[in-house]
């Protein structure tokens, strides 16, 4: 089972991704908490990431994408994966579509969790004041949602032409989200 999750900063990707990934007996990976490991351990990886990531922007394509084809060719993926927050760009879209042919597999579904901008936004500054993540100051939020809007936004077309995406309102409880997501999972994926 190879899925996605797609949607704008904030919108609650990374908690759902988790449920849904344990559903499904698939490693959950998000390229923001692999950077985020790297920063904090300090590695080259992360200290060449976190200057893109203070500031809002996306890391480059080729770091990003070595590093997801070396964590996809780990075990625990072989049997699928649930991305979260990869692929953002085009170029990326492009190498994951090569990295999956390749292992003669295909994507099966993308998640698409739509949620309103302006309460995005206004949770995200809240959630700044009280955890004080450093990608978190008014500035860079608002510079992360349109760098989404301008670059990944218009990817989730490609994924609709083909068939795959799954449109998923996100706003609400995390429970209500996670159910709303398998009942339109439902039917395309045995579980
Ligand atoms: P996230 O936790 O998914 O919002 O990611 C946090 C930050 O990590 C982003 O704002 C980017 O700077 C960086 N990042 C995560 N995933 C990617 C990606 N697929 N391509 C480029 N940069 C990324």
């Amino acid at each position: 089972m190879r899925l996605l999750i797609m949607g704008p900063p904030g919108a609650g990707k990374g908690t759902q991704a988790k449920y849904v990934a344990e559903h499904f007996k698939i490693p959950a990976i998000s390229t923001g908490d692999i950077f985020r490991a790297n920063v904090g351990q300090g590695t080259p990886l992360g200290i060449e990431a976190k200057r893109y990531m203070d500031a809002g922007e996306y890391v480059p394509d080729e770091v990003t994408n070595l590093m997801v084809r070396d964590r996809i060719d780990e075990p625990d993926a072989v049997a699928g994966f649930l991305l979260d927050g990869y692929p953002r760009t085009l170029a990326q879209v492009e190498e994951l579509d090569g990295m999956v042919a390749f292992t003669g597999h295909s994507l099966d579904a993308v998640i698409v969790l739509t949620a309103d901008r302006d309460e995005i936004v206004e949770r995200l500054l809240r959630r700044a004041q009280t955890e004080g993540r450093a990608d978190d100051t008014e500035d860079v939020i608002r510079r992360r949602q349109e760098v989404y809007a301008e670059e990944t936004e218009p990817l989730i077309a490609i994924y609709r032409e083909r068939g795959l995406t799954h449109e998923v309102d996100g706003m609400g409880e995390v429970d209500q989200v996670t159910q709303r997501i398998f009942d339109s999972l439902n039917g395309v994926i045995e579980s």
